[in-house]
């Protein structure tokens, strides 16, 4: 494992920095799971699982709004190596609708809708999230971190929930990591979402130091601000920041965290962040107990080899994948398109990004075999 306080940086680190990045390094190097706790804890995960749940699972996308923060200082993020701020780097509300349209007609979720914090100002965000609504039948989630109690009161009528990253439990640890986020601000946040009725997200994203015993931490917050669902995502070392040459914790690790949340919160929903080169551990993070996945680039692995080590993976640990992973359906745009209450104009510019969308997919399908027929 390389450790973070190794890595090459464009900034000199200084002596708080590299306090912190020892303490992440010692705590990544506890990230052991023994193969026998492991295989105790998947029995008694799917034992739970099955007590609980109907054995779908379910892809959830994640909807970008922006690529650019109103904060950018999280050392871990990517948008912290982006200009802060920068307007330009808004997605058009057209695009943003255009591709829950087709997540809507392929099956597929859309877990909520993210990208950095105070970018938008809350009156364009609320005008979006009621499009969201009539587009996907439901009320969106918003997952961009910590927000205000006026800000969560100002969205609440509009939304099913609110999430943020919990980047680590241990308040010092926290504020290193994220500067502008302090950890009792986020909890904080928690609070408010809760005394409005929502649903609440929280993402772990493990390998940047937290402790194995930190997952007794994450179940005290299930419990105590009635967490709806939890995401599990690991490191991704992102150039130009202090983890770009960190080691990922491996999948055994991640499904022993899987494991220990859904034997001790039974209704909870879990989510796994599912990047190409963790496809082929997807039945043991199954097994685990987990519901459904995000993170899946079903616009780039829609229909080849990904996309059938998905539906074989899901097979394995006989369960059911829900939505089309290698074939696009019959969807007949305009006829959809006119049954939703938007304004015209907004669907004029929705309709072209639509079939873009579409025609992606239908290019990556595998060409169907035609059968052969017996003719005499
Ligand atoms: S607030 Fe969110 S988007 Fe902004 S830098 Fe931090 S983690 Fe990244």
């Amino acid at each position: 494992m390389v450790r973070v306080g190794e890595i090459a940086s464009d900034q000199p680190l200084g002596e708080n920095d590299k306090k912190f990045l020892k303490i992440i390094d010692e705590n990544n190097a506890t990230h052991v799971v023994d193969a026998h706790e492991l295989q105790d804890l998947l029995k008694k995960a799917k034992h739970v699982y099955d007590k609980n749940f109907n054995g779908d699972v379910w892809f959830e996308r994640s909807i970008f709004t922006n690529w650019t923060c109103g904060i950018a200082d999280c050392k871990y993020c990517f948008l912290s190596t982006k200009p802060k701020l920068d307007m330009e780097a808004l997605r058009s509300p057209a695009s943003i609708l255009a591709e829950s349209f087709v997540m809507k007609h392929m099956g597929w979720k859309v877990g909520y809708i993210t990208g950095g914090l105070r970018v938008e100002p809350t009156d364009y965000m609320i005008e979006l999230l009621k499009n969201l609504h009539v587009i996907l039948g439901e009320k969106p989630m918003m997952n961009f971190g910590p927000y205000t109690k006026k800000e969560v009161e100002s969205f609440a009528p509009y939304i099913s929930g609110m999430g943020s990253a919990v980047e680590s439990f241990d308040p010092d640890l926290h504020l290193f990591i994220c500067p502008s986020k302090p950890l009792p601000a986020l909890i904080k946040f928690l609070g408010y979402v809760r005394d409005q009725g929502l649903k609440i997200l929280i993402t772990i994203i493990l390998g940047i130091g937290e402790k194995k015993s930190d997952v007794d931490e994450v179940i005290k917050y299930v419990n105590e601000y009635n967490i709806t669902t939890v995401q599990l995502c690991f490191l991704k070392p992102i150039n130009k920041t202090v983890f770009s040459h960190a080691t990922p914790p491996n999948a055994e690790y991640m499904a022993w965290w899987a494991a220990k949340l859904r034997i001790a919160c039974p209704k909870l929903t879990l989510k796994v962040a599912l990047v190409k080169d963790r496809i082929a551990d997807f039945s043991l993070m199954l097994q685990a107990g987990v519901n459904c996945f995000s993170r899946y680039l079903v616009f780039d692995d829609f229909g080849g080899n990904y996309a059938q080590e998905l539906v074989a993976e899901c097979k394995r640990a006989n369960r059911k994948l829900i939505g089309e992973f290698l074939e696009t359906p019959q969807i007949d745009v305009d006829v959809e398109l006119a049954k939703l209450p938007l304004d015209e104009n907004l669907k004029k510019q929705m309709r072209p990004k639509i079939e873009l969308y579409l025609k992606r997919l239908q290019k990556l399908e595998r060409p169907k075999k035609v059968e052969s027929e017996d003719c005499c």
